[in-house]
């Protein structure tokens, strides 16, 4: 079982279409870093995502989700300052 992340390092296939997976990864990884791959709710909106992989029972808090979080926080506030 690899971890989840919303900018995951791998995917993860099933091309012979039995249990055997194929991990390729998507981009060249330092030495020690995990190797991560997307459980669900990639493309979505950061709060989407975060209900998206509820049922995996976390709430995600990668590197992407928390610059969203905070961007949407930046949002909010902005708005209220506009009310
Ligand atoms: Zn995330």
């Amino acid at each position: 079982m690899m971890n989840h992340d919303c900018e995951p390092t791998a995917v993860v296939d099933y091309p012979h279409g039995n249990f055997t997976a194929e991990v390729r990864t998507l981009r060249e990884c330092v030495p020690g870093e995990a190797v991560t791959i997307s459980y669900d709710g990639s493309g979505l909106a950061v709060n989407a995502r975060r209900e998206a992989l509820r049922r995996y029972g976390f709430e995600c808090n990668c590197r992407k989700c928390a610059s969203e979080g905070m961007s949407g926080l930046a949002k909010d506030a902005t708005r209220t300052k506009e009310n």
